[in-house]
């Protein structure tokens, strides 16, 4: 994903350093020499998250991040404080000035790279919030409280998987004072338990004594249930290659030991946000069972929807240089389905079907039911090679397992087209033409099959 990174360091080298790293990883930087510069760039020029200094001559990182915080329209883009190593006062500071995370000097590449990642998901998950309820308003659809609730909310189920007792008791401690903290010193309990009941964040060891703490993420990441579940690892310095593991096995974050338990606390509430902020998007179409948006037999949104949303998310999409991918896909032979078990299966089998695109997609995505046995998913920040991925995995999960019509089992599989975004003269009209000519390749070469627009 990319994301504008504003760098803000009286000291120039220190930004021309950060400015460096962030770059190599594809982040746009912005930068200022001083808190009050900070201000005036935020007024001006998007933003999704600020790296600040905390020691600076005039207005420090602490009163700079008291006034982003304070003014409506930039308190919601995520800050984090750059502090000095140790400085356990700064770091309480930072938290009552407001600040959403971390980094200590020297700046690790991974901690670098991590914090601003997770704080950039946060904030892309916030704007699609604060959109969805701009787009109702203007279809006429008023939020509910869920909405207010979603974004207010501060508490949550925390399970700490550790087998040192000294260790786990250290973490549930600050933890209870805000979380409702459980500790589990064995993962197929844990497993079990993250199943079975809502958390909101597992925070796992990976010095557990005799199991594989990494297992435990993967499994957790491969099932249905827990999928979506942030996961916190605890690692000792010098881990770096089973860090990197997890990072790349998708956990979201992690913890050094000795932990700071203001890292702690900052580190389990983004994720807490994070995740209530995707539930929320991913539940929405529940919740919102309008006509105006919403698709009766599926639940899914309805083309208006969609066609209205995927102008303003092509337009944003363009003008952030972010990526933006578009799947269309058609139930193959239909009309066979509903002729011969009749037209109340049919229904049945696109209602599975839908299902089984909701299991398949993230809270941010936008998926529809365009019309008759035609659906769409608009996936924001997902490029050509991710989108053929998830286009192949809903591709397999509707041909791999048969769809239940009373007692019978009956095989079905869907032809799937894909476009992707392509630079700043792509219209909304173009690339959802593109991903239905690649969806007709699909059919012309024999159905159950994924193409991507040339
Ligand atoms: P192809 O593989 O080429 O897509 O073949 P197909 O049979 O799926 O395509 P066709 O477009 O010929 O037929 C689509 C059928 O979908 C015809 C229509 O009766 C049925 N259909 C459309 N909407 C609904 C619905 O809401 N419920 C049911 N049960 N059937 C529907
Ligand atoms: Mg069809
Ligand atoms: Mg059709």
């Amino acid at each position: 994903m990319t994301a504008r990174v504003l760098v803000v360091d009286d000291i120039s080298a220190n930004v021309k350093l950060l400015e460096a790293r962030l770059s190599a990883e594809y982040f746009d930087v912005l930068v200022a020499y001083s808190g009050k510069e900070a201000l005036e760039v935020l007024s001006r020029e998007r933003v999704d998250v600020v790296l600040l200094d905390v020691m600076m001559p005039g207005m420090d990182g602490f009163e700079t991040c008291v006034r982003i915080k304070k003014d409506p329209r930039t308190h919601h883009i995520p800050v984090i404080m750059v502090t000095a190593l140790d400085q356990v006062s700064d770091k309480i500071q930072g938290l009552e000035s407001g600040a959403d995370d971390f980094l200590t000097k020297p700046v690790d590449d991974i901690a670098l790279i991590t914090r601003v990642k997770n704080l950039a998901r946060l904030k892309t998950l916030n704007d699609e919030m604060l959109m969805r309820a701009t787009t109702s308003r203007q279809l006429g659809v008023g939020e509910d409280d869920a909405y207010e609730r979603a974004l207010a909310a501060r508490s949550g189920r925390v399970l700490i998987v550790e087998d040192h007792a000294r260790s786990a008791t250290r973490l549930l401690e600050p933890l209870s004072q805000i979380h409702d903290a459980f500790i589990e010193a064995d993962p197929k309990h844990a497993l079990s338990m993250l199943q079975d009941y809502d958390f909101d964040v597992a925070i796992i060891s990976l010095n557990l004594v005799n199991s594989d703490g990494l297992r435990l993420c993967s499994q957790l990441r491969s099932l249905d249930r827990t999928r979506h579940l942030p996961l916190i690892i605890l690692v000792v310095a010098g881990e770096e290659a089973r860090l990197l593991r997890g990072l790349d096995m998708g956990i979201n974050d992690y913890l050094i030991r000795p932990v700071d338990r203001h890292e702690l606390l900052a580190r389990v509430n983004t994720q807490i946000k994070r995740k209530r902020y995707s539930d929320f998007l991913r539940n929405r179409i529940e919740e919102t069972v309008e006509q105006a948006v919403t698709d009766a037999l599926t639940g899914l949104h309805n083309r208006r929807y969609m066609e209205g949303h995927l102008e303003t998310l092509v337009r944003d999409s363009v003008r952030g240089g972010r990526h933006l991918s578009v799947l269309v896909a058609d139930i193959d032979f239909f009309k066979h389905v509903n002729d011969t078990y009749g037209h109340d299966a049919g229904d049945t089998v696109l209602r599975e079907f839908a299902n089984r695109i909701r299991r398949n997609t993230r809270g941010i995505d936008l998926a529809c039911r365009f019309g008759g046995e035609e659906f769409v998913i608009i996936m924001p920040d997902t490029e050509a090679d991710r989108a053929y991925q998830i286009g192949e995995r809903l591709r397999a999960c509707i041909a791999a397992n048969p769809f239940m019509i009373a007692e019978t089992a009956v095989r079905v599989t869907t032809s799937v087209g894909l476009a992707s975004l392509a630079g700043d003269g792509d219209t909304p009209h173009a690339l959802f033409k593109r991903a239905d000519d690649a969806l007709y390749s699909s059919k012309r070469s024999g159905r159950n099959i994924v193409s991507v627009a040339a």
